[in-house]
């Protein structure tokens, strides 16, 4: 692996891990790229079959589910599927091992995420969404959680129906949607919170496989920055992010291992 990495690319590697030994409070923020290399789409992935004529911002916001319900339903049960057999990758268990690690030394760890899926739980992470979770239901209406009784728990998606007849509130009525933070509605106020206070008083803030595209959530390198932390980022693609200071041009499952290897060996 270390072979197919440029000289330059291997000392950048090695001057963040220097930068995150010495420092205390560690801010991480993942986006979809994380999970790119599990064998799950990103939003900036083209749509594939059933669903390639359709622009994701029409899928995932509060109008198109009130203009058709079955069909932002349908996208989501399509999505889960796609979703329900995907493992963590190396990057997953890397950040889950050195979350582990820093539980026995002197550094503070927080790991932020956009991912709706749950490949940082199952690498062993603890993890804040700010968007929500794939595998949760709610009343579209009184947000009351949706539990399928036949099927015991909503939270797991062992036991999910991915049926895609629409459900409807046992209390009002109203159609049941997935519980996920759609384009245009506002972030969950405690997983918000525990971002901001994250971001603002950490000394290096990490993005990992995101596009920062995606306000709120692109605003808190900026917050962090702002308070006069260092911003990582690692992205095989260059984002409009001009504040960052070490950039790792490189897929995170590549990076995130040698990253971990390195701070654990100083
Ligand atoms: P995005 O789709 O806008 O951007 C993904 C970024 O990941 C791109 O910049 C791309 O260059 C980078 N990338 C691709 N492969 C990578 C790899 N192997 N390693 C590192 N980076 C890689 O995603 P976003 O910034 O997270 O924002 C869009 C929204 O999409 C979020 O709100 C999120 O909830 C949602 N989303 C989530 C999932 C998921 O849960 N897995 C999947 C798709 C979209
Ligand atoms: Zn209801």
């Amino acid at each position: 692996m270390l072979a197919e990495l440029s000289p330059a690319l291997i000392a950048e590697v090695e001057l963040a891990a220097k930068l995150l030994t010495t420092r205390q409070h560690i801010c991480i923020l993942t986006g979809a790229g994380i999970s790119a290399e599990s064998g799950i789409p990103t939003f900036r992935d083209n749509q594939t079959g059933l669903w390639e004529n359709y622009a994701v911002e029409d899928l995932a916001t509060p109008e198109a589910f009130t203009r058709d319900p079955k069909l932002v339903w349908s996208w989501y049960q399509w999505r889960r599927q796609l979703v329900a057999d995907k493992t963590p990758n190396p990057a997953h268990t890397a950040l889950a091992q050195w979350q582990y690690h820093t539980q026995s030394s002197h550094q503070s760890l927080t790991l932020i995420t956009q991912n709706v899926d749950d490949l940082h739980e199952q690498a062993g992470s603890t993890v804040t969404h700010l968007h929500g979770n794939l595998w949760r239901n709610r009343c579209s209406q009184c947000k009351t959680a949706y539990q399928d009784q036949s099927r015991g728990s909503y939270h797991s998606k062992d036991t999910i129906n991915f049926d895609d007849t629409l459900m409807t509130c046992p209390h009002c009525d109203s159609y049941i949607r997935p519980d996920i933070v759609w384009f245009g509605e506002a972030l969950p106020v405690h997983a918000w919170q525990t971002a901001e206070d994250a971001a603002a008083n950490c000394e290096v803030f990490i993005s990992i496989g995101t596009s920062s595209l995606v306000y709120p959530a692109a605003g808190l390198a900026q917050l962090a920055k702002q308070n006069g932390a260092k911003i990582i980022e690692i992205n095989p693609n260059p984002t409009p992010n001009t504040i960052v200071n070490i950039t790792l041009a490189e897929k995170a499952g590549v990076i995130m291992p040698l990253l971990i290897q390195k701070i654990t060996a100083l």
